[in-house]
């Protein structure tokens, strides 16, 4: 039996986990579970999975979590240094499915703590990718990555054979405005934005992936966790979301992880790594599907592949400037105070202003995270005027 804390429990990715953990009961135990403010979702889960500990990082909702668990006997905590403790347990497994780099904290205290640490949270190893490997080497921590193309590369990509890869495809469904002028996704409003074709998911990554800027994040990633030359790894559009990853060898050989549109495949790979398990999900019908289709993406329509692309070449604070000014600007579209395409603007314009050192404590990060979100909120306001 497994033990298992999950960082971000009532998320899209965090309740997909739960899913899972219920229908294996006997395979796996949970020690904590954390939200931000859902009491109800996290204190219901908590009851349902007879947690050890559950935690709101926002302090205010802690007595309401104590009166939801009052009598359960489930520990209760608040406050973000709370959620770092929790993620400090030595769970066997930890999930990592907070959004932004919120989560940074969270995921190093579970690096420290050494053991597997599943990443879906994808911003804190674009923000502080050296400082969290580095950590990870140290303490022997396992990184097993549940973004759908990382698992997908992980899946594909063979041990010891790194010199023999030629190219990493990272597939990208394209979003909801694949097929919208410029015209048309300046008008586009956060409904829009956030109504995925393929992938039910959170409004943050929702919104990346009509910008695209999800993909740039993945590249960032995948950079971060394959021993791979980023010159190799290309991006394309495949709308259909069959195909998730796949890794080229120089013999001519391409493998490829298929599977359907649903984040439990990947996290239940994680989940039973090294083993597999079952998942609910009909087997793929290839038949149904008929065709799978494959394209470039359009650098024009969606400059943020090339910002983050630029980003991940020059290195250094780069990455964590570019990951910064995207939150905010994406809270600031979700919150109808700037336009679509302005979201890849301030990211651009917040990368223009700033250029600090390169970071190498997890300090240094959260500073230039900080200044960023400055900057990038001075902007947002610029266009509000
Ligand atoms: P959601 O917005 O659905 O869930 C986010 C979770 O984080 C919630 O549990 C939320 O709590 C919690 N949370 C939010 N802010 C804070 C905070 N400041 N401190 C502590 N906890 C916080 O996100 P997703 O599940 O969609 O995504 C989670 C991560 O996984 C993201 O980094 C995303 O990029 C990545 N990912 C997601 C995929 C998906 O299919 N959704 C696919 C691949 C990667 P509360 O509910 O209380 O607000």
């Amino acid at each position: 039996m497994k033990t298992v804390t999950i960082l971000g429990a009532t998320g899209s990715v965090g309740t997909s986990t739960l899913d899972l953990i219920e229908r294996a009961p006997d395979a796996f135990r949970i020690k904590a579970l954390t939200a931000n403010a859902d009491v109800e979702g996290l204190a219901a889960a908590a009851k349902r999975t007879n947690a050890e500990l559950a935690v709101v990082a926002d302090e205010s909702c802690l007595p309401a979590l104590e009166a939801a668990l009052s009598g359960t006997g489930i520990a209760t905590a608040g406050g973000a240094a709370a959620v770092c403790d929790a993620a400090r347990q030595d769970a066997d497994l930890t999930m990592a499915a907070i959004v932004g780099c919120a989560g940074l904290g969270p995921v190093m205290a579970a690096v420290e703590q050494g053991g597997t640490v599943v990443l879906a949270n994808k911003e804190p190893l674009v923000s502080a990718g050296e400082v969290i490997l580095a950590a990870a080497a140290r303490t022997g921590a396992m990184l097993l990555p549940a973004d759908s193309e990382h698992n997908a590369i992980f899946q594909c990509f063979e041990p010891g054979q790194a010199r023999h890869v030629r190219r990493v495809v990272l597939t990208a469904s394209g979003g909801p405005f694949r097929d919208w002028s410029l015209d048309a996704m300046r008008r586009a409003t956060p409904e829009q934005a956030v109504a995925h074709p393929n992938w039910s998911m959170g409004a943050k990554i929702s919104v990346d992936s009509a910008t695209l800027m999800n993909k740039g994040l993945e590249l960032i990633e995948a950079a971060r966790l394959f021993p791979i030359d980023p010159d190799k790894i290309e991006i394309i559009i495949h709308r259909q979301s069959v195909i998730h990853s796949m890794v080229e060898y120089a013999d001519g050989s391409t493998l490829a992880q298929l599977g359907p549109p649903d984040m439990r495949v990947p996290i239940a790979h994680c989940l039973a790594w090294p083993d597999r398990m079952e998942t609910p999900m009909a087997p793929l019908d290839l038949l149904a599907i008929g065709r799978l289709d494959f394209e470039a993406p359009d650098p024009a329509r969606f400059p943020a592949l090339g910002l983050a692309r630029r980003a991940l070449d020059a290195g250094g604070a780069r990455p964590a400037i570019l990951n910064a000014a995207n939150e905010v600007a994406v809270a600031a579209f979700l919150d109808r105070r700037i336009g679509f395409l302005e979201i890849a603007a301030i990211v651009a314009d917040t990368l223009d202003r700033y250029d600090p050192p390169a970071p190498q404590t997890l300090d240094d990060v959260l500073a230039i995270d900080g200044e960023a979100r400055s900057i990038a909120g001075a902007r947002v306001k610029d266009c509000v005027n």
